[in-house]
C-alpha cells in the first residue's frame, strides 16, 4: 500500500508540474496581449514615436504607411492599413489637415486611442488652399520639438505605467533637436545677406523660419511632373529670371525633370534638399537629413 501511495505521489507532481507549465503558457500570452501597439500614420510621426519609445519593454512601434510613401496629401486608406490599425492601441498622427482620411477610422475603431501632435504647433497658412495650413511643421526645430513633447504625453497618458520612460526618451531626444538647432543657429549668426529661392513643396516654406531664405513662390507638382502647364513653367521661369533667384530647392524625395528644365532655362542652381518625409526608418533619421541640409546650404552662405 505504501508504495502505491508513493507512485501516485510522484503522478500527482508530474500532474503539477504540468499544470504549472500550462499556467506559465497562459501568462506569456497574456503578457503579449497586453503590449502596447503604437502606429504611426506616415514617416515624420514614426521617427519621433520610434525615439520616444526606444528600450520601452512590452512597447512596439509601426508605421502604417511604408517609409517611401512621403506625405499623405490625398492618401486614400488600403485594407492593409484598416488591419495594422486594428491591431493597434494608440494612433500617433501629425495632424494639421495632413491625414484627412482619418475620420473614416475614427467612426469604425472606437477602441483605438488617436495621438494628434499638433497642439500648440504654429502652422503656416497654406499656399496651396485657402484657409487651409502648411502641415510640415516637422521641419523646423522648434515646432518639431513641440510634436515630440505632445506625443510623449500623449502616450504617457495612455499608457501610465510607462509614463516615465516615455518623458526620458524625450529628453534625450530633444537634447538632440536642440543641438541640430543649434548648428543652424551658429552657422547663420551674422549673415545678415538673405537669399532668394522658389520651392517645389510647400514643406520647405519653414526653412524660412531658421535660416536667411526667403521663399518667393511655392510650385506645387508633388510626385507629377507633367502638373505644370506650358503657361506656369513660364511664369515660374519669369519670376526666376526677374527676381533674382539664388537656388531652386526641389526634395530629394521627387526629383523634378521640371525643376532641371527651369534651372537650364533661367540659370539657376537646384538645390536638393531632403524633406524628411521618406528614409531609412533609422530612428536619427530626422537629425541626420537635418545635418545634411545644413551642409548643403552653406555652399550659398
Ligand atoms: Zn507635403
Amino acid at each position: 500500500m505504501k508504495k502505491k501511495a508513493g507512485v501516485l505521489a510522484v503522478i500527482f507532481l508530474v500532474l503539477v508540474a504540468a499544470a504549472a507549465g500550462v499556467i506559465a503558457i497562459g501568462k506569456n500570452t497574456g503578457r503579449q496581449s497586453d503590449e502596447k501597439k503604437i502606429v504611426a500614420s506616415f514617416y515624420p510621426v514614426y521617427v519621433i514615436a520610434e525615439n520616444l519609445c526606444d528600450g520601452i519593454d512590452g512597447v512596439s512601434v509601426s508605421n502604417m504607411t511604408p517609409n517611401q510613401t512621403g506625405c499623405l496629401h490625398d492618401y486614400q486608406m488600403t485594407t492593409e492599413d484598416m488591419k495594422k490599425l486594428e491591431d493597434a492601441d494608440i494612433f500617433v498622427l501629425n495632424g494639421g489637415g495632413m491625414e484627412t482620411f482619418v475620420e473614416k477610422v475614427v467612426s469604425e475603431m472606437p477602441g483605438l486611442t488617436l495621438l494628434y501632435t499638433d497642439e500648440g504647433v504654429d502652422m503656416l497658412e497654406s499656399d496651396e488652399e485657402e484657409g487651409e495650413y502648411n502641415a510640415h511643421a516637422w521641419l523646423e526645430p522648434s515646432r518639431y520639438k513641440k510634436q515630440a513633447e505632445n506625443m510623449a504625453k500623449g502616450l504617457a497618458d495612455a499608457d501610465p505605467a510607462n509614463k516615465e520612460k516615455y518623458f526620458e526618451n524625450l529628453d534625450k531626444y530633444t537634447a538632440k533637436i536642440d543641438e541640430v538647432a543649434k548648428e543652424y543657429e551658429s552657422f547663420f549668426a551674422g549673415k545678415e545677406n538673405r537669399r532668394n529661392t522658389i520651392i517645389f513643396h510647400e514643406a520647405f516654406e519653414y526653412l524660412s523660419l531658421f535660416a536667411p531664405v526667403d521663399v518667393l513662390a511655392a510650385v506645387e507638382v508633388e510626385g507629377d511632373n507633367s502638373a505644370l502647364s506650358a503657361g506656369e513653367l513660364a511664369e515660374v521661369v519669369d519670376t526666376v529670371n526677374s527676381q533674382n533667384i539664388d537656388f531652386i530647392i526641389v526634395e530629394e524625395q521627387y526629383r523634378l525633370s521640371i525643376a532641371d528644365r527651369i534651372a537650364e532655362e533661367t540659370g539657376a542652381d537646384v538645390l536638393v534638399l531632403d524633406s524628411l518625409v521618406t528614409g531609412d526608418g533609422s530612428k536619427d533619421a530626422w537629425i541626420n537629413g537635418m545635418k545634411d541640409n545644413l551642409d548643403k546650404l552653406k555652399k550659398y552662405f
